[in-house]
């Protein structure tokens, strides 16, 4: 039987650099886990792909996914839906491989409460300045969305007492490498390892199963 793969969920507050540390991951070349492309309804801004960056959408179709239980997590964030499909985890999952969310902290959340076996990454700002600067430079909101999103980051903070594990994106090379060391550890995990010691107690010999 295949042991079914691990869930990781990488979330934080807003303008954190989630998508960047998460992109720098999957830029390395010996990544064995799957990530799952979220659906949205926002535009795709220059260069973003559908069906790579994100599944573009509109709000009705949307909807009706939400309505047909498709979606393991969803949030509205900035006017706009941001969600999971449910089906690719799962046979992700199923097929043995793992899945890497990157979500904002509704959505993981929601992920917690649906997938209680999910590991749950917190990705912190050094500090709520530099969280500012970054989505200044960013460029792509206006001042008032930015204030707006810097005083739902403080709120966002506060939840990091629920996850797992809180990595700070000081550097995104550093942030990469602690995420892979999570899953690493993760996966060293006595309840992780158990089973195929157990299955391979279970053939003698001659490789016949007892
Ligand atoms: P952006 O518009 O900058 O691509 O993403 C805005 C926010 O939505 C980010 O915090 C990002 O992590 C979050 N996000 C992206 N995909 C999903 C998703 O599938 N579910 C949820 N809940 N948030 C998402």
């Amino acid at each position: 039987m295949t042991k079914r793969g691990m869930l990781f969920v990488l979330s934080g507050p807003s303008g954190v650099g989630k998508g960047t540390v998460r992109k720098a991951l999957f830029e390395q070349e010996d990544i064995n886990f799957a990530y799952s492309i979220s659906m949205t309804t926002r535009q795709p801004r220059d260069g973003e792909v559908d069906g790579k960056d994100y599944f573009f959408v509109t709000k009705d179709q949307f909807k009706k996914a939400i309505d047909q239980g498709q979606m393991l997590e969803y949030a509205q964030y900035v006017d706009n839906f941001y969600g999971t499909p449910l089906k690719y985890v799962n046979d992700t999952l199923d097929s043995g491989q793992d899945v890497f969310l990157e979500i904002d902290v509704n959505g993981a959340t929601q992920v917690r409460e649906k997938m209680p076996e999910g590991i749950l990454i917190f990705l912190t700002p050094p500090d709520l300045l530099e969280l500012k600067s970054r989505l200044i430079n960013r460029g792509t909101e206006p001042i008032e969305v930015i204030e707006k999103r810097i005083e739902q980051a403080k709120q966002e903070i506060l939840m990091m007492k629920h996850y797992d594990y809180a990595v700070v994106n000081d550097k995104i090379e550093n942030a990469v490498e602690n995420i892979r060391q999570i899953i690493n550890v993760e996966h060293l995990q006595v309840k992780q390892v158990y089973s195929d010691y157990e299955q391979m107690l279970t053939i003698n010999e001659k490789g016949e199963a007892k």
